[in-house]
C-alpha cells in the first residue's frame, strides 16, 4: 500500500500538518503510536499566542472552535518569594490577546475536524526505508509496513524519523520539571489556591522554584523545576510517590507550607520530565521526501511556545506545500528555508527564559522580564 503524505505523529503539530492539508484538498495519513485518542491524560495548559499558535489555527479553519475552549482568567501571573509573599501580581486583563486552553481540548478540536481514517492509532513506527526518488517505506511495531511519497516526522523529542536527515540528538539540559496535580483545590487546598491565584504562580529561587497554574476545573498543576545531575534525578524513586514527593520536597525546606504543598499533597504521583534540548540551531541538508516539524526538528527547553511553535511548522509546512502541488521538493525547501531560522531565534529565547527563572538573578531576573523591566520582549506567557 502507498499513501502520497504520511505524517508520523498525532501530536499539536501532525494534526495541525492533516488539518491544513485537509483545508486545501490534500489527503494525508498520520500515524500514531498510541492506541487511541484517549489513552494518555493531555494534562497542561497552554496559551497560545498570536503570531503562532493562533496563526496555525486559522489556518486550519478553527478559530472558532478555539475561542469555544478559551480558559477565561487563566492569563494572570504572580511572583511570590519562597515565604510566601508576593512579589508581583498581574491579573488577567481579558484582552485575550494569549488566551488558555487545555491541551487535550485543543487537540481534541483538531482531531474531531479530520476525516474519519485520517489518523491510524496504534501504529507506532519503527523502522524506514529509503526507497529512492523520495519514497520511503515505513515499518511498524504490529509488523504492518506502508509506502510514502512525502514522509513528516512529526514525533517528537525522540523522533524515529529525524535520523533519515540529522546525527543530532536531544541532550540533557541539567533541569528537570517534576510534575504534580492538586485538585478540587479551592476546597481541598484552600491556603494553596490562594497562593496560586487566577493563572499562573512563579516562585523562583537561583536553580529550583515552584511554578504552579490554576487549570480550567479547580486544578492546581505544577512544575518543580531543580537544576539537578541526572545521577540525582535516577536516584530517586519515583514509582513510590510519597517518598519521591518527600524527597522532592526536602529541597525547599523552609519554604511556606502553602507552596512546599504543592509537592507533597499531590493527588498523583510526581512525575520527572527532564529536559532536554536538540542543539540550538539544528538543522539538515534537503533529503528528498522527508522533513520534521516541531519537537522533532527543534527540541528546546519549554517556554511557554514549544506546542505553538509545532503547530505554526504544521500550517506553514501545509501552507507550502498546497503552494507547490506538482513540485514536493520546492515545498519542502521553502518551509524548511524558513524553519531554520525561526527555530534558532525560538531556541535561544527558551534557553535565555530558563536562565531567567532559575539564573543567579531569580526571582528578579523574571520579574523584571514579566514588568517590562529587561529591553527584551515582555510576554509573560513564554515564561513556562
Ligand atoms: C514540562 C513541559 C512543559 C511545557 N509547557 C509548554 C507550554 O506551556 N506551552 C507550549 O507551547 N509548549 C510547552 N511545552 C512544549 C510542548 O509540549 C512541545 O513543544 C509540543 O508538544 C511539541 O509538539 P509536537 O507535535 O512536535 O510533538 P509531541 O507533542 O511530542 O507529539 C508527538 C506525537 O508523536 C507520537 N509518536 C512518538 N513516537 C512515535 C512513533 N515512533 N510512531 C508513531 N507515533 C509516535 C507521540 O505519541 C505523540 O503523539 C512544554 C514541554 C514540557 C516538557
Amino acid at each position: 500500500m502507498t499513501t502520497p503524505v504520511a505524517i508520523v505523529g498525532a501530536g499539536l503539530g501532525g494534526l495541525a500538518l492533516a488539518r491544513v492539508l485537509h483545508v486545501h484538498g490534500i489527503p494525508a495519513t498520520v500515524y500514531e503510536a498510541d492506541p487511541s485518542a484517549e489513552t494518555r491524560t493531555q494534562g497542561g495548559q497552554l496559551d497560545i499566542h498570536p503570531n503562532d499558535g493562533q496563526a496555525a489555527l486559522e489556518a486550519a479553519g478553527l478559530t472558532d472552535e478555539f475561542r469555544a475552549i478559551i480558559h477565561e482568567g487563566g492569563a494572570a501571573s504572580r511572583a511570590l518569594d519562597q515565604h510566601g509573599k508576593v512579589l508581583l501580581d498581574e491579573p488577567d486583563d481579558g484582552n485575550g490577546i494569549r488566551p488558555e486552553v487545555l491541551r487535550g481540548d485543543l487537540r481534541r478540536i483538531l482531531i474531531d475536524s479530520l476525516p474519519a481514517g485520517t489518523i491510524r492509532w496504534g501504529k507506532k513506527l519503527t523502522g524506514v526505508a529509503a526507497l529512492g526518488d523520495g519514497r520511503h517505506e515505513l515499518t511498524f511495531a504490529d509488523g504492518s509496513t506502508v509506502g510514502t511519497e512525502l514522509l513528516v516526522g512529526a514525533d517528537g523529542a525522540w523522533s524515529k524519523v529525524r535520523p533519515l536527515l540529522s546525527d543530532a540528538t536531544p541532550e540533557y539540559t541539567g533541569t528537570t520539571f517534576i510534575e504534580t496535580y492538586l485538585y478540587d483545590a479551592d476546597e481541598r487546598h484552600p491556603a494553596t489556591a490562594e497562593a496560586v491565584g487566577d493563572g499562573a504562580m512563579y516562585a523562583l529561587t537561583p536553580g529550583k522554584g515552584i511554578v504552579a497554574h490554576r487549570e480550567a476545573g479547580n486544578i492546581l498543576h505544577t512544575y518543580v523545576e531543580l537544576n539537578r545531575s541526572a545521577e540525582w534525578i535516577a536516584a530517586i524513586d519515583f514509582t513510590d510517590a510519597t517518598a519521591a514527593a518527600a524527597r522532592v520536597a526536602a529541597e525547599f525546606d523552609g519554604w511556606a507550607p502553602e507552596l512546599t504543598a504543592l509537592i507533597t499533597d499531590g493527588e498523583t504521583a510526581p512525575v520527572p520530565r527532564m529536559i532536554h534540548a536538540l542543539p540550538d540551531g539544528h538543522r539538515w541538508d534537503r533529503v528528498p521526501g522527508v522533513t520534521l516539524l516541531g519537537d522533532a526538528g527543534h527540541l528546546m527547553p519549554p517556554s511557554g511556545d514549544g506546542a505553538n511553535l509545532a503547530m505554526f511548522d504544521g500550517a506553514e509546512l501545509g501552507n507550502a506545500i498546497a503552494a507547490h502541488p506538482d513540485d514536493i521538493e520546492a515545498a519542502l525547501t521553502a518551509y524548511e528555508e524558513a524553519l531554520f531560522p525561526r527555530s534558532t531565534s525560538a531556541a535561544a529565547d527558551a534557553r535565555e527564559i530558563l536562565e531567567l527563572c532559575l539564573g543567579d538573578r531569580a526571582p528578579f531576573g523574571l520579574i523584571d522580564f514579566m514588568t517590562g523591566a529587561a529591553p527584551q520582549d515582555t510576554d509573560t506567557s513564554r515564561a513556562r
